[in-house]
Order: C-alpha cells, then structure tokens, then sequence
C-alpha cells in the first residue's frame, strides 16, 4: 500500500510593522542647557542615522568647550537650590518625570528603535519601562537618603558630568540622572553620537516637568565632548559607561584630582550550564543572553560553558532554536535581532570573528535574508574554542556566542574567572545550592540563576576587575552621588 505524503505546512509571520505616524521629530535639535534648547557655540550639526537604512533622521547639535563652560555653569548655579529644596520636592519632580516617559513611551520606544537598530519589541518592553522604573525607585529614596547608607549624615557631591553610550540610550541616561538628582546634584548628560534622539527627547520631558533650569543639561557630540567634560574644571564627579579603553582614558585623566568617578565598562561574562540543568529552559536563556539587542550589551553571555556530558544535545538545541530567530526590520513587533548600532561595531564584529575563524574556531551563522541596506550581522555560535582564542576573550558586542566546555564544578568556576572583565555570569543547574556555591566562588559583578539579562532597579548593578567599578540601581546606587560623613 502507498501513502500519499502529507502536506507540509510552513507556517511565517506576516510582516507587523509597528505605527510611526505618532512619533513627531523635529529636523533639527539644539543643545540642551539651562533648561532650553541652544545653538552650539561653533555651530555645529551633525546627522543622526537609522543603522537598519543608513537614512538621516535629524540634525543633531555637537558641543565644543564653550558649551560645556556653559552647562557647568548652569548646572553649579543650580545645584544649591536643587539640593536646598525639601526631599519630597525633589521627588516629586522625578515622579513627574517618570509618568512622562510612560505617557510618551510608544514615542520613545519607536525613537530608541529608530536611532539604535533594536527590535521595537525591546525598546517597548524592556528599555523605555525601565527607563521610568528607574525615576521610580529613586523618586522613591529621594526623603530616604540617609536609610539608604546606613542611617550616615549625607550631603550631594555637586555637579555631576554623565557620558552613556548608544547600546540603551535611554535606559542608561535613567540610570545614571535618576540617582544623581535624588541626591540633590546636578547632572551633565553626554548621550553616545550615534544614538541622542531619546536623551533629547527627555531633555522635552525635563522641560514639561518643569524641572528647574540647569538641574539637567544633555549635551550631545563625540568623544571629544566626553573628554572636555571629564576634564572640565567644575564637575565634581564623573559616572562613565563604555568601552574599557576609555574608561582607562579617563581614570588616568582624573588621577591626582578630587572628582569621584564611577566606571561601568566592558564584559565577556560566563553563562554556565550543568548537566542537570532544565536544558530547554537553558536554551531560552542563553538566547536572551546574547542574542538581546543584538549583542550589544555590557553583560551578555558570550562565553558559554557547557558541561561535557550535555554539550551535543545542548548545542543541538540552541542551533535549532537560533534558526528560528527572525532578523530584519528593527520595527517589526516580531523581530528578535535588529541591525547593528553603526557601519563601526559592525567591523569590529567582523574583524573579531574573521580572528576566531583564523584561529581555528568552528563557525556557524544562521541562513537568513539581510536586508540590502543597514548593518547586520546574523546570529552566530563558535564551537571548539580554546580559552586563548580572541573571540573567547575579547568584548565582542555583537550577536555572537563561543562555547567551551568544562567537566567539573570547580573546572566551570575556574574558565569562568579566567577573565579580564567581572561583569555578570549566568547560572543554569536544577540544585540550589549548588547555584549558591559557584555564585559565590565568581568574581562577577552579578550572577543570575535560571535566567538571564534580568534587569531591576531595586538591584545593584557592577563590575569587578576590568568591568569597573561602583554600582548603579538600588540603594547602593545611591553612594556614588552622595558625601557620607564617617
Ligand atoms: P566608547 O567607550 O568609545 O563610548 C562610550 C561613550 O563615551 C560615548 O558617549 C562616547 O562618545 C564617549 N567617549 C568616547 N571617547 C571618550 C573619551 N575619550 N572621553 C570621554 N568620553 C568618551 O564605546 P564605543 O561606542 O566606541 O564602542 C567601542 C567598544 O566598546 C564596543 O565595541 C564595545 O566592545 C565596548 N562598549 C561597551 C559598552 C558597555 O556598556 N560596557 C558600551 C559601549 C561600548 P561617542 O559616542 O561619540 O564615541
């Protein structure tokens, strides 16, 4: 007898592009100081881009030395009364704050896409909800300063110079203005050139909040804007996210002076699974590790480690998994891997896996349509990898993933501290105690367990060794922006 062979169905998503025509960008946008928008002193613009079209979206004004004299006199006119205002004021501002960046977040959450090249999907529930989170929680410790340090006399520190990168441009100026203006200082904010829409688009939110002249300023432009501000007499405290390099740059330029600095740098953070561990619920984790916003994320977990005995299945597993990722338009609600922040990252992407490629690592890339323009990179797994390899050590950035193996717990505990960085670590096993003994044993800022890239503000968040220091989230992000009396 014969049967006939059943029909195979392929099912796809129809394409689910998310509305634009509520967002209203102007073409151009000043400075931000003394809570108005300003011509930059040497007048100069520059285009933001959309990196999924390599389409101008704005002008955007660049500021020179001038400009930064200009901010810090603002902000140190201001910080006085500021700080001088009754807590609850101040918090009431930060509450304002953050009602106005949940009434625009559909606005913000197409701008953020627009600018940066993340799915909307993460931009619309991840970074613009945590970006008022953020003005929440620290709203919140705004007449609780001193529970917060333990019950210590506190004071503000001044004025305080801010540089973000373009990875959350939102969410990482929440996370550094929301503490800072508790705490009574004043802020100066550098977005990363490639990404200032949001950060200028909250500068409008500061304004509608009313918020004192000078209390914000947000001052876009490049490196050079970020070095003038490090250096700038009048700040008394530098709060950095970026690239270790950088961060080195500009801990060697404060050495010697009284600015505080905090440093948020980079990572190449172990994400560790035991045999026993859920195996498919692990997949899903190791896929939110480092495939979330492209890669692009100071904690990703692009170090892999993988038990022996599980590493077939478990490899299998993903590589099913990853060939089911959708990559492309940025603005599709079901897109899980947007375009790659800028032409730049995308060669530093290619330059570190043609390396791994070199050196011997086996490479796979899921088979995917790219889209013509923009920069993309598709989803990428490197198997025999050897501890030395370039791609096993170096901060990548980017949606690709190395995996080692291990046999014993202590073996894991090991390869996973055999890194210049200490940013965060995953953990995936069945046993509880297990997970709180490797937990401890790691020298990383945060150790998830089951899960991974979970942010909260409640907690801390930081880095040991190369990935900086200082926290940020929580009451421990309090302390970087206050005097304690001992
Ligand atoms: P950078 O560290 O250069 O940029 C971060 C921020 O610092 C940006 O606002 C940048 O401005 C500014 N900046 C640049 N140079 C200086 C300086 N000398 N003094 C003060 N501020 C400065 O990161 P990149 O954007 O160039 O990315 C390079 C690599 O860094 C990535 O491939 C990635 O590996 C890592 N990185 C890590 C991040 C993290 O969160 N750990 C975040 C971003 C990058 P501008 O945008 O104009 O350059």
């Amino acid at each position: 007898m014969t049967t006939e062979p059943r029909t195979s169905i392929v099912w796809d998503y129809a394409p689910a592009p998310e509305a634009t025509d509520h967002v209203r960008l102007r073409d151009r946008y000043g400075l931000f100081i003394d809570g108005a928008s300003r011509d930059p002193a040497e007048s100069r613009y520059e285009q933001t881009l959309n990196p999924a079209t390599e389409q101008p979206i704005a002008e955007v004004a660049w500021a020179g030395p001038a400009d930064v004299t200009r901010a810090i006199d603002s902000a140190r006119a201001a910080q006085p009364k500021w700080a001088a205002l009754p807590d609850r004021e101040r918090a009431k501002y930060l509450f304002r704050i953050a009602r106005l960046i949940q009434e625009r977040a559909r606005e913000l959450a197409v701008v953020e896409t627009m600018d940066g090249g993340k799915p909307l999907r993460e931009s619309r529930d991840v970074d613009i909800p945590l970006a008022a989170a953020h003005f929440f929680h620290y709203a919140g410790w705004a007449d609780k300063l001193r529970y917060g340090v333990n019950a210590r006399e506190v004071a503000p520190l001044g004025v305080v110079g801010q540089i973000v990168p373009w990875n959350f441009p939102l969410l990482m100026a929440a996370w550094k203005l929301a503490p800072a203006l508790a705490c009574g200082n004043t802020a100066i904010l550098k977005p990363a050139e490639t990404t200032p829409l949001t950060a200028l688009l909250l500068a409008e939110i500061c304004q509608e909040a009313e918020l004192p002249a000078g209390v914000v300023s947000i001052l876009p432009g490049d490196g050079e804007t970020g070095a003038t501000l490090v250096r700038a007499p009048g700040i008394d405290k530098v709060a950095f996210t970026g690239s270790t390099a950088v961060g080195r740059d500009i801990q060697a330029a404060l050495a010697g002076r009284p600015t505080s600095l905090t440093l948020e740098l980079g990572g190449k953070s172990a994400n560790i699974v035991f045999e026993d561990a859920a195996l498919d619920q692990a997949v899903e984790g190791i896929v939110n590790g480092i495939f979330f916003n492209q890669g692009h994320v100071c904690c990703a977990g692009s170090r892999l480690l993988i038990q022996e005995s599980i590493i077939e299945t478990l490899i299998a597993k993903l590589w099913r998994r990853m060939g089911r990722l959708r990559v492309g338009d940025p603005l599709d609600k079901n897109t899980d891997v947007g375009a790659i922040n800028s032409a730049e990252q995308l060669q530093r992407i290619e330059t570190l896996v043609a390396a791994g490629e070199d050196e011997g690592a086996q490479r796979r890339t899921i088979a995917c349509e790219l889209p013509e323009h923009g920069y993309w990179f598709a989803p990428t797994l490197f198997t025999e990898v050897s501890p030395a390899h370039r791609i096993a050590v170096e901060e990548i950035f980017g949606p690709v993933v190395s995996v080692l193996s291990f046999r014993t717990q202590a073996e894991a505990i090991e390869k996973a501290n055999n890194s210049r960085y200490g940013l965060a670590a995953g953990i995936w096993t069945d046993k509880g105690a297990k997970a709180f003994e490797v937990a401890s044993a790691l020298r990383a800022g945060v150790v998830w367990q089951n899960t991974y890239n979970h942010f909260d503000p409640t907690a801390a968040f930081g880095g040991y060794k190369e990935s900086g220091f200082g926290r940020e989230g929580g009451p421990a992000g309090l302390r970087p922006y206050l005097k304690i009396a001992r």
